[in-house]
């Protein structure tokens, strides 16, 4: 069952949703060569707990830290450790934050340093499919059209979508209903109404989209070895549209 948001949830998810987007501003801030991933993770924990906010991942099916930390081929939820940045690396950091109930969940891809043309074309066709998957986020859409608009415009770019992970409702809950994956065809699903909160993901392999987790149980990481990037918002549908409530442009 999808559980539509009151204007006042949304609010409340909006709060968890600033925080994040300063975690990920924070994260940017921070990346330099050199830096640890476990670095990275003490200054996310320290700032979301400054809002007397909760870290939502660490914990989160015994997940070790507050933030997932995704170097190059590593797809989605690397654990913080003792690596180092290097320059020419791409790092996805994924920031998930409960604050007064409610969750916000989001996630980008940085560069190191200087990195390859081919690489800045990744991680930009890769945001801009989730700008595109949020563009599809209107009352009277379907579900499917997101999912659509998402694998539409990242195999036009010739690259190609994660396929065993997806997007999902949000809200008092982390994962809720319903399951949004990045690829299918539209006008599928339920009929999109004001209210939905949805936390889109679009995870884009500059190879083929097989992915595979590394021993530690968490790490996915391409399967051909290809870069990977990763970006996600999360979304409420109001009365005037799709609403980034982790959009870095909220005063
Ligand atoms: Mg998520």
């Amino acid at each position: 069952m999808i559980k539509l948001k009151s204007k006042h949830e949304i609010k409340l998810m909006r709060e968890a949703g600033k925080i994040v987007a300063e975690v990920l501003q924070e994260m940017e801030n921070s990346i330099k060569p050199g830096i640890t991933t476990a670095m990275l993770d003490k200054i996310a924990e320290k700032l979301i707990r400054s809002y007397h906010a909760e870290p939502a991942f660490l914990g989160y099916n015994n997940f070790p830290a507050s933030i997932c930390t995704s170097i190059n081929n590593e797809v989605v939820h690397g654990i913080p450790g003792l690596r180092r940045l290097e320059e020419g690396d791409i790092i996805s950091i994924d920031v998930g934050v409960r604050l007064n109930g409610y969750y916000g969940d989001a996630a980008a891809t940085f560069t190191v340093g200087q990195v390859e043309q081919q690489t800045h074309k990744l991680i930009e066709v890769t945001s801009m499919s989730l700008e595109k998957a949020i563009e599809a986020i209107k009352s009277g859409n379907r579900l499917s059209d997101i999912s659509h608009a998402v694998q539409d415009y990242v195999e036009k770019n010739s690259f190609s979508v994660v396929r065993n992970y997806v997007g999902h409702g949000i809200g008092e809950d982390m994962h809720e209903e319903p399951q949004v994956p990045n690829f299918g065809q539209p006008g599928r699903g339920p009929v999109l109404q004001e209210g939905i909160a949805l936390a889109i993901e679009p995870m884009v392999n500059a190879g083929s989209w097989e992915v595979k987790v590394l021993d530690d149980q968490w790490t996915v990481v391409t399967a051909d070895g290809s870069l990977s990037a990763h970006f996600e918002h999360t979304i409420a549908l109001g009365n005037n549209g799709p609403e980034i409530l982790t959009s870095p442009n909220l005063d």
